[in-house]
């Protein structure tokens, strides 16, 4: 099928959510990608955070392709290993509470939302302005930008939005406060670090009035930012966290991971998903959380991200670089969206745009350095004539 045909489809048949460059992808392996014409292109975005220990891992394909012949799926009436396994590896690589898989960011946080209320009924969520959470009612409720939620009225009551200040964050919380939720870097609102007296405060305000604190980690875990989660390089530790995008390798999966004080809030009945779980997923997942739970490769996270902000701060028309590990953004004084369509089309590299003037850089974490320098000379190019 040629580009043409697949565009004619999409304007026919395909519900208008969003708006794809024109490539078609056929092939990936590490932090390279191939075109159905055979071009090569490097890929800095590894389909937003997911493919992050590269296109088709090894260890994860390997893992798949056999659990994929022996069981797809039981269901979560029974016991399955890969599922059990999964969760005690998460517990153990975080919080130590308990866990529930679910499919994807949006039903982790789903999760979460219901968990906290579950702790404290009709608890109100508290939220912070620029957050993203995901696109169901209940997470577009936690995901205060007009133009996302406007269109969905009525949303789910009993969220609150304050700016993402320690004053306004603290002010927020009360007795009737279920949970606060925020992502300690925001991704989709442009790689915007949070300032850890606002994590201080969301943390202390949390235990003042007995709520719980959810770090969506959905982007900046699994690797992401040099540490397995983000918030072990803050002065706090959350409640509980989702976690998705890099969790399965490359496939579909979710998490909610909760320390002690939430282990217990949820019976069964309350919550569910028929594939939630699975062994496929879960089997990618174990293998992922494996190769990524490795000093030296967090440590190269690091070093690789140092490289990366160091070589884009020299570039010209960047503004502003921001962002921890590989979890980078640039502030450009050119158009973001059109940089990074001619990035793709006429320099083969991938990239995303948060914004108008923003440029996110989500490269695999086991990025080579000479890949590193071959985007820099790539976007020198592109932006030395912008
Ligand atoms: N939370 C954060 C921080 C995200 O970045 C995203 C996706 O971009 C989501 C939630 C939603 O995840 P998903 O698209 O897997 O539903």
């Amino acid at each position: 099928m040629t580009l043409a045909e697949l565009l004619e489809i999409e304007a026919e048949r395909v519900l208008a959510t969003y708006a794809r460059l024109p490539v078609e992808f056929v092939r990936g392996e590490g932090s390279r990608l191939w075109d159905a014409d055979g071009n090569e292109y490097l890929d800095l975005l590894c389909g937003i955070s997911v493919t992050s220990l590269g296109h088709c891992h090894p260890r994860v394909v390997a893992a798949v392709r056999e659990q994929v012949g022996t069981l797809m799926h039981a269901s979560n009436l029974f016991y399955t290993a890969p599922s059990m396994e999964l969760s005690r590896r998460l517990s153990e690589l975080s919080l130590g509470g308990r866990v529930f898989l679910c499919n994807s960011g949006t039903e982790a946080n789903e999760a979460a939302i219901k968990l906290a209320r579950r702790a404290r009924r009709e608890g109100e969520i508290v939220v912070v302005l620029g957050a993203f959470h995901g696109r169901t009612l209940g997470a577009l409720s936690a995901t205060p930008q007009e133009s996302k939620q406007a269109p969905f009225g009525p949303l789910v009551p009993g969220f609150r939005a304050v700016a993402p200040v320690a004053e306004a964050v603290a002010a927020a919380v009360h007795e009737g406060t279920a949970a606060v939720m925020l992502e300690p870097i925001q991704g989709e609102g442009g790689v915007r670090v949070l300032d850890d007296e606002v994590l201080l405060a969301a943390r202390s305000a949390c235990d003042q009035y007995g709520a719980a604190l959810i770090f969506d980690e959905i982007q900046t875990g699994m690797g992401r930012t040099g540490t397995m989660w983000a918030y072990e390089q803050t002065p706090v530790v959350p409640d509980a966290i989702t976690s998705a995008k890099a969790l399965g390798g490359g496939l579909p999966i979710g998490a909610l991971v909760t320390g002690e004080r939430l282990a217990d809030a949820f019976a069964p009945g309350d919550h569910g998903s028929t594939f939630a779980g699975g062994p496929v997923v879960a089997r990618a997942a174990l293998e992922a959380l494996d190769v990524t739970a490795d000093d030296d490769l967090l440590a190269g996270v690091g070093e690789r991200g140092a490289l990366l902000a160091a070589g884009l701060e020299r570039l010209p028309h960047v503004l502003e670089v921001r962002g921890r590990g590989l979890m980078l953004a640039c502030e450009l004084d050119v158009d973001a969206p059109a940089l990074v369509r001619d990035a793709l089309l006429r320099q083969r590299l991938v990239l995303n745009a948060t914004g108008p003037s923003t440029m996110r850089l989500l490269p695999a974490l086991t990025i080579e350095p000479a890949q590193i320098e071959d985007a820099l000379g790539r976007l020198a190019a592109l932006l030395g004539s912008a």
